[in-house]
């Protein structure tokens, strides 16, 4: 299987990006499987009109009513019927700055699989809590994944808070070791076995060597994906 290759654009870019960013990937990648572009909501429709057929469209998040008077939310079922096909869920950013706990990000990423979307699920500890990351890994998990029985739409992404948009990579050792933890916490508490991409701050010079490593499943991009070609390089490294 592919190993998946995921961008997160943030609040970053514009409208005026897209068909040359959709562009370049369509031209320069050989292989586009299981490419994935998340982008704001305001940009999916565009984006996945432009992307048909190309690489893959997702949101970078979702809400988990499926309607009402919730000013300012996108629920799940918009995101798809915009063209999207992915969400991201949970990422540091929203737990961070929006207050989204474990018990939210559950509710999610449910409202997410019954519209038809595949997650992408956010997990990380903080810098004050890598040395404890096992148990902050492990409630995120097992609380995230509250009541889902079906997995087969679910993609992990560990992201040490520490690194995103820092400069700082989690070492290959890191990376191995958390990786294979949280593949056993998977394995134990809800006996499946789901690709694990690696983010933060991953570029195309490090890009290669984080993906050879089995247990990850692809990797989850934020700077180094807003431009077209830096992104398909990183692509091209799997
Ligand atoms: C992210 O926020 O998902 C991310 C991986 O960011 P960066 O690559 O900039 O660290």
């Amino acid at each position: 299987m592919d190993k998946y290759i995921a961008a997160n654009w943030k609040m970053n870019n514009d409208f005026s990006d897209i068909p040359s960013y959709v562009e370049y990937l369509d031209k320069n990648l050989e292989n586009k499987n299981n490419v994935v572009v998340c982008v704001p909501h305001v940009m999916l429709k565009t984006f996945a009109d432009a992307a048909n057929g190309i690489v893959e469209t997702g949101a970078e998040n979702c809400y988990f009513a499926e309607k009402g008077a919730y000013t300012g939310e996108t629920s799940a079922k918009m995101v798809k019927s915009a063209g999207a096909s992915y969400v991201i869920i949970g990422h540091s950013e929203r737990r961070q700055y929006f207050g989204e706990t474990n018990e939210i990000v559950s509710k999610k990423i449910a409202a997410a699989l019954s519209a038809g979307l595949k997650v992408i699920f956010c997990i990380g500890e903080k810098l004050e809590q890598k040395e404890n990351f096992k148990e902050v890994l492990n409630e995120q998990i097992v609380d995230g994944l509250a009541g889902i029985t079906d997995f087969s739409d679910i993609i992990v992404a560990y992201e040490p808070v520490w690194a995103i948009g820092t400069g700082v990579v989690a070492t290959i050792d890191d990376i191995k070791t958390v990786h294979a933890y949280i593949k056993s916490v998977l394995k134990e508490k809800f006996g499946v076995d789901l690709p694990i991409l690696y983010g933060g701050s991953v570029k195309p010079e490090n890009s290669a060597e984080i993906m050879a490593l089995e247990d990850v499943g692809g990797v989850l991009v934020g700077g180094a994906c807003l431009k077209a070609d830096s992104f398909a390089q990183i692509a091209k490294s799997r």
